[in-house]
């Protein structure tokens, strides 16, 4: 079973929390305050800022409209 990382938004508490199913309920609440209101963190990848990375510019021929 996978074992997914909460962060408490009340206390700041981090927590790991054994779910059944990757889409687990919102029945995770925080073993320090008891406060329902987590959010799920991810541990394996270093989430850090939001940074997007997906720009094409300059491209070839696509959907260009030819005499003919
Ligand atoms: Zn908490």
């Amino acid at each position: 079973m996978p074992i997914f990382e909460y962060v408490c938004g009340e206390c700041g508490e981090k927590f790991e929390k054994l779910v059944r199913a990757a889409s687990a309920p919102c029945e995770v609440v925080c073993p320090k305050c008891g406060s329902k209101k987590v959010e799920k963190a991810f541990s394996l990848f270093g989430v850090s800022g939001g940074r997007s990375g997906t720009a094409s510019v300059g491209g070839g021929v696509s959907c260009a409209p030819t005499g003919g």
